[in-house]
């Protein structure tokens, strides 16, 4: 049967300070941010649809990310050879040969743990459940009570642990002696429901063409940086690129989650944007650094504030053998707080990828580097043949979405209508919004001109609205949960002295403004 899932989540406690998730979904379902896929059927456990603003939302997220990683690479800046970056798109199908898999190692080593519980039905990653244990000493043969992780603390099971001990901790399941008789799953009554913990295999797989078998068996790509490597050749000799380079990819990754949680942060089809840049492998850790700084920075340019935000640098013991360096990107989402939940992982790759795809393909992916090796006696230079180095910034939009979204969410009581969303005007999905002051009198005559001029000017990068009816504060409110950041009014005065007011989404206040300066005052603020 497929499993469905709830929308908004049960209301939960928060800790004070951490936002309500609950009323974040409210508004992003009220709004239009955000549908549970296959809504009128129940929803579908792990799939979640954009409604109109989520859409524009998460399209003007791409397109900064477009813009600010391949059309206009890190805003202009020059990168660690003193040039300015250069990179190049690339599309690539989520379907790509079963040996793509093979060679990147998801065949054999995408899996996680998991165990189910013969009571709920339900699955859980082995190494996210947590069991609830007495404070100070042991549970001996009483129950103890599982949870996962990242729940909010005030669970169930915690109420439930605290009533059997008083004060409790957490300790990870897999510190608990098997077999597991005494723990309680996390959403199960009786004890000794969970099962051994078994791989599984995260890739979706289907059947490319006609005749249901083995050999037809193809992958949902778990991450469209694969599609990059295996054109990485047909890029170099279609394009006049040289290194260093990179090939930006964006799209659709599906990864058949244990547990898909947390709203849109852990899904089973979700939308990344990665770039892989290829360097010298002399070279390779210095664009490491200026990838994990530049990151950083991006993110917080769009928005998010720096308390919210960390840069965590992986361990040693933490990498891959053939990584000199991984970094996360790292968000204080409602549901992690106090801790953090992964954004984008810059990831030092190496040589691995490329080396494994020339091993499994026979095609050779090295790249002959005419601006190395020996000096010639006419000056120019020997090359020198190697496989490039590759950086890796993984940027997952649709977290970067509900980021956003958990980021601008704010909660005024002074205010008539108290819930708003302080989006970046780069990203926010209505640009402006124009209202005659009555619908009457001339006024809607002049905001609907004022409106087509500034819809032909930024309608690309969003919505310009325009509304007619209701009090003016009911139409300001209902833009400040939109997180439109400015409203232009057309009033009694308007006719008389061409001015119109302005009015700041942030801060609720007041200007006015002539009304031919509106486009003006408009551009220098969305940046465009
Ligand atoms: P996690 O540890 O949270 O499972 P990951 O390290 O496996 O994430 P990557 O493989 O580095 O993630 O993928 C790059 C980015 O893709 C992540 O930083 C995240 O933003 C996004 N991403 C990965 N898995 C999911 C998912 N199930 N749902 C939504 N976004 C995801």
């Amino acid at each position: 049967m497929t499993e469905s899932q709830s929308f908004p989540a049960p209301a939960t406690a928060s800790a004070p300070g951490v936002k309500p998730m609950d009323a974040i979904m409210a508004l992003c379902k009220r709004r239009g941010f955000v549908f549970q896929a296959s809504d009128i059927y129940g929803g579908i456990n792990g799939f979640w649809d954009y409604g109109p603003l989520g859409a524009q939302l998460k399209k003007n997220l791409r397109d900064a990310w477009w813009q600010d990683m391949i059309m206009n690479p890190c805003w202009g800046r020059k990168g660690p050879n003193g040039e300015r970056v250069r990179c190049v798109p690339l599309e690539t199908c989520i379907i790509q040969h079963p040996r793509t898999w093979e060679a990147s190692g998801h065949v054999s080593g995408f899996n996680d743990p998991m165990v189910d519980c013969k009571e709920t039905k339900g699955r859980y990653r082995y190494d996210h459940v947590m069991v609830y244990v007495p404070a100070g000493g042991e549970a001996g043969d009483k129950p103890v009570f599982a949870y996962v992780g990242d729940q909010p603390s005030e669970s169930k099971q915690k109420k439930k642990a605290e009533k059997t001990f008083g004060a409790v901790r957490s300790v990870p399941l897999s510190s608990i002696p098997q077999p597991w008789a005494r723990v309680i799953g996390p959403d199960a009554e009786k004890p000794g429901t969970l099962t051994e913990p078994r791989m599984f295999n995260l890739m979706f797989d289907t059947i490319s063409g006609a005749i249901r078998d083995e050999a037809n068996k193809v992958y949902l790509r778990p991450e469209t940086a694969q599609g990059v490597f295996l054109h990485f050749k047909n890029v170099v000799d279609s394009t006049r690129v040289k290194l260093p380079f990179g090939i930006g990819n964006t799209g659709r990754s599906f990864r058949n989650e244990v547990t898909p949680r947390n709203f849109t942060f852990r899904s089973r089809e979700f939308e990344q944007a990665e770039l892989e840049f290829f360097c010298h492998p002399d070279e390779s850790l210095d664009w490491y650094r200026f990838w994990r700084d530049f990151r950083m920075e991006w993110w917080k340019s769009i928005g998010l504030a720096g308390e919210n935000l960390i840069l965590r640098e992986h361990d040693k013991d933490e990498l891959s053998h053939y990584s000199q360096g991984t970094s996360d990107v790292e968000y204080r989402f409602p549901f992690t707080a106090p801790g953090f939940g992964e954004l984008e992982g810059i990831a030092h790759r190496g040589c691995y990828d490329l080396t494994q795809h020339q091993t499994h393909s026979k095609v050779k992916l090295d790249y002959f580097d005419t601006t190395r090796g020996e000096t010639l006696p006419n000056g120019g230079k020997k090359g020198e043949r190697y496989i490039p180095h590759c950086i890796e910034p993984a940027a997952g939009l649709d977290r970067g979405a509900l980021a956003l979204i958990c980021e601008a969410y704010t909660v005024d009581a002074s205010r008539p209508s108290p819930e708003f969303l302080k989006l970046h005007p780069r990203v926010a999905p209505i640009k402006a919004a124009v209202f005659p002051l009555v619908d009457k009198d001339g006024m809607p005559e002049v905001a609907e001109r004022l409106a087509d001029d500034l819809f032909a000017r930024f309608g690309r990068h969003g919505f310009i609205e325009t509304d007619p009816k209701q009090s003016i504060g009911k139409r300001y409110a209902r833009m400040d949960e939109a997180g439109c950041p400015f409203c232009f009014t057309v009033d009694g005065d308007t006719l008389k002295d061409q001015t119109v007011t302005v009015r700041d989404r942030d801060t609720g206040s007041q200007q006015r403004i002539a009304i031919d300066k509106v486009p003006g005052f408009l551009g220098e603020r969305l940046g465009s």
